[in-house]
């Protein structure tokens, strides 16, 4: 029978794999531990309403990305494609945000039906931060100032570049919408056929074409800048001074305009030149309207999503994962013939308790000397403890190098704990 394999563009992250992933999954929440923000766990399905009616009917996500199916009531539910509008939704429903501030966090699946290729896939995994009743611009400076000590933190600083852009308030894009729609319409020949398609549904969108000819054309195409609204200028000039005070740097990116249509005023994306076309790893900006839009009071919003797999394939790609993440042991312990079985584990418990911080695998199942041995080394362990008939009768144990020249030393089991604290801390 021919076996039954995964669904295209969904990963199994492999034991091998997932010691990134916690480092990185620890990083970011250490981190957003520092500034306050506190965790939420939304559900992984919604209504499919929730995404029709907050990311845009007309946007590539709502359009041909979604993952929407009947349930046995018949109610349309969808796998959720982002987690801004269940985080909403969320918020709203436990009323969280009325009169109050709120620092949110989350991490988990989203699942999109595109074409599977490096760095983008079916079933992949954001860490979303969404903050809730602060209109900015100094929280939005906050969100890019912890997500610059992120990417330090993860030994990403350099290497990713931020993009910021303001789209201004809703009446401001519109008029500015007109002016596109009216000006591009000149040259609806020339356009790429998605572009074409924009031109009815999200003109916006067009201002991120790639085509060649439709990026020639907008060269004259009416500036966003001359239509922007007093008070998102000033806004977005605040944020820009913040982010000078704080030494982030930035570009400002006028053709930035993302791809959800709940956006409004700040818009943000960091992008690394070392993932080919996928090289956005964490994307954001202010959503004042979303909340009301969905039935709330009006509350303005601000939040970002991370790509996991995208900053594990550049940490991987750059080869910046620290050795520490991906060694499995510290310490292998190992028993020479039956007898000695129970005095290792009793050491290697008492070692656990003495040192939490090291991992200490303790070899089952017995075998040769050298057999225990390939496997110890195989572990990626520092050392081997080694108890043995000798060491059995002499209360001592062996502690053999398994990453050095040095020799094996016999040491009192009763003073073991101390001399690995001394190797391990220094
Ligand atoms: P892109 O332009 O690359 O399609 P997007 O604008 O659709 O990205 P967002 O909806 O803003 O992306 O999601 C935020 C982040 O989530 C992206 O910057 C990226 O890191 C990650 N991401 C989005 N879609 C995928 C995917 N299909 N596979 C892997 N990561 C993804
Ligand atoms: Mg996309």
């Amino acid at each position: 029978m021919a076996k039954i394999q995964a669904i295209r563009g969904m990963n199994d992250i492999l034991p091998e794999q997932s010691p990134v992933w916690q480092f990185v999954e620890d990083t970011v929440r250490n981190v957003l531990g520092q500034y306050g923000y506190q965790e939420i766990r939304m559900p992984i399905v919604e209504q499919t309403d929730l995404f029709k009616r907050s990311i845009g009917e007309v946007t590539d996500i709502v359009e041909k990305e979604m993952y929407t199916f009947e349930d046995r009531n018949g109610d349309s539910l969808t796998l959720r494609p982002e987690g801004t509008a269940g985080c909403v939704r969320a918020a709203e429903e436990h009323g969280l945000l009325f009169n109050q501030t709120r620092r949110l966090w989350y991490i988990g699946p989203m699942f999109r039906h595109e074409r599977p290729q490096k760095g983008r896939y079916r079933q992949f995994h954001q860490i979303g931060v969404e903050c809730f009743g602060m209109t900015g611009p100094d929280i939005d400076a906050e969100l890019l100032i912890l997500t610059a000590r992120l990417w330090k933190s993860l030994g990403l600083g350099g290497h990713t570049r931020l993009e910021i852009n303001s789209l201004g308030t809703s009446q401001a894009r519109k008029v500015y919408r007109e002016a596109l729609v009216a000006y591009l319409g000149q040259y609806k020949d020339q356009l790429d056929e998605d572009s074409k398609r924009r031109l009815e549904t999200n003109p916006l969108r067009i201002l991120d074409s790639k085509d060649a000819s439709t990026r020639a054309i907008l060269e004259g195409a009416p500036s966003f800048d001359d239509y922007l609204d007093d008070e998102s200028r000033a806004h977005f000039e605040q944020l820009k001074a913040l982010l000078d005070a704080a030494d982030v740097a930035y570009t400002v990116n006028p053709a930035l305009v993302r791809g959800l249509d709940y956006y409004g005023k700040t818009v943000f994306e960091w992008v690394t030149d070392s993932l080919g076309a996928q090289g956005t790893v964490c994307a954001g900006g202010r959503y004042d309207g979303l909340v009301e839009q969905l039935g709330g009071k009006a509350t303005p919003a601000v939040g970002f999503a991370m790509g996991l797999e995208r900053l594990i394939l550049l940490l991987e790609t750059l080869d910046l994962i620290p050795a520490h993440v991906t060694s499995n042991a510290d310490i292998y312990v190992t028993a020479m013939g039956e007898a000695a079985v129970p005095q290792a584990m009793v050491l290697a418990e008492s070692l656990r308790s003495a040192l939490p911080g090291l991992t200490i695998v303790s070899h089952c199942g017995g075998g040769s000397f050298k057999s225990q041995m390939k496997k110890a080394d195989k572990s990626g362990a520092r050392y081997a403890l080694i108890i043995g008939e000798n060491e059995l009768a002499n209360g001592t144990v062996a502690l053999k190098p398994l990453r050095s020249d040095e020799g094996q030393q016999e040491i009192e089991q009763a003073k073991l704990a101390t001399t690995l604290s001394n190797v391990f801390n220094h």
